[in-house]
């Protein structure tokens, strides 16, 4: 029933992808294979293409991946309540299970196994080695996690289980937003649109989301899905449109998520209503922020959170949303990539294509190549 052998694509170096056939590897007990029906392509994918993160090479890339069941041993159909033909969507952490991160239900920053063990992420030398969802077939790890989901909808919508988790877990789950809370999401790529969405769906009261005179498009699809305003930073008074829009209070909850700028994390403080909560999640290269005022955190008692990963809860927050069909998430989808054009989905992600901008995108295996 399986082939033998999987396509894959494998990254040798930064900028340096390519399509490979390898062997499919055996299951044990507690193992599975997973078909791969989508694989979502998120900024931590470009910054591992341009090799600004540095990840051990090879390696087979795809860290967001959506299958089905294609093999699976009898102690791992037990453990995961899933059988051949189901549909799941799959972490990208392989926790170790046994640690103090793990043991205090913070499994997604895990380090037992070493830093990174996450699908996408584990060398291609690294037994049984088709660890990576940028493939047709990927290995299940006994420690892999798996959620069930539908398998009526399309892939390409199911496969946002990723960046949506990232916005119930950021937006929602750490500054506990509810009812009442004004949410300011600096940033409208598909983080910052998941986070609308979760706002939204948390009950949050006002939702504004800044973007640059170029994120038109996405700002425009941001209050389709639910945003009351948007705020053009390039052409606005920023501070001046918060306030007016807060009654002079300003945010209870803004969410940073643009990518590589510094100046929204200094500014977050100035937006910041007292006693607010500032959830910080966008990387910015390890870059000193210039500006940045301590002082407003201590008279304002505000919060200051990371947040870098994605919890079972969030995930399943996420499925469930999907599932409903109540959002029009298509909007937000804009790409499907064939397993050999993944070099271009990554280049179109990065906006180094001329003229053409993704927001979600996601590798179908089975699509056609462009
Ligand atoms: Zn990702
Ligand atoms: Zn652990």
């Amino acid at each position: 029933m399986l082939p033998r052998t999987s396509r894959v694509v494998v990254q040798e170096g930064p900028r340096q992808l390519g399509l490979r056939e390898l062997p499919i590897p055996a299951i044990t007990d507690d193992s599975a294979i997973l078909r791969v029906e989508a694989c979502g392509i998120c900024g931590s994918d470009v910054e591992q293409y341009t090799g600004t993160i540095p990840i051990p090479l090879p390696v087979i890339p795809g860290h967001e991946p959506l299958g089905v069941i294609a093999a699976i041993g009898d102690r791992a159909a037990q453990r995961w309540q899933v059988d051949v033909g189901d549909r799941v969507a799959v972490e990208a952490p392989i926790p170790c299970g046994h640690c103090r991160a793990c043991l205090e239900g913070r499994y997604h920053v895990c380090r037992g196994r070493g830093t990174m063990f996450a699908h996408g992420y584990i060398r291609l030398d690294h037994a049984p080695g088709l660890w990576g969802g940028y493939a047709d077939y990927m290995y299940l790890d006994p420690c892999s996690i798996v959620h069930k989901v539908r398998p009526d909808i399309p892939a390409s919508l199911a496969v946002m289980f990723n960046p949506l988790g990232a916005g119930f877990r950021w937006a929602v789950e750490i500054p506990e937003t509810g009812p009442g809370d004004t949410v300011l999401i600096l940033g409208p790529g598909q983080r910052g649109l998941a986070s609308v969405i979760a706002a939204r769906a948390a009950g949050a009261d006002t939702i504004i989301v800044t973007g640059l005179t170029r994120d038109a498009p996405k700002l425009s699809i941001a209050k389709q899905l639910g945003a009351d305003h948007t705020i053009d930073v390039e052409q606005e008074d920023t501070s001046r449109r918060v306030k007016d829009l807060t009654d002079g209070r300003g945010a209870d909850v803004v969410i940073e998520v643009s990518s590589y700028a510094t100046a929204p994390v200094a500014a977050a403080l100035h937006y910041v209503t007292m006693g607010g909560r500032i959830v910080l999640a966008g990387i910015k290269g390890f870059k000193a922020v210039p500006d940045f005022v301590s002082d407003l955190i201590v008279v304002k008692e505000a919060t200051i959170r990371g947040a870098f990963g994605v919890t079972a809860r969030a995930y399943d927050a996420a499925i469930r949303l999907i599932e409903s069909g109540r959002v029009p998430l298509a909007l937000m989808h804009t790409h499907d990539f064939a397993l050999a054009d993944a070099e271009r989905a990554i280049q179109m992600l990065a906006g180094e294509i001329p003229d053409e901008a993704s927001i979600h995108s996601c590798l179908l295996p089975d699509a056609l190549s462009a």
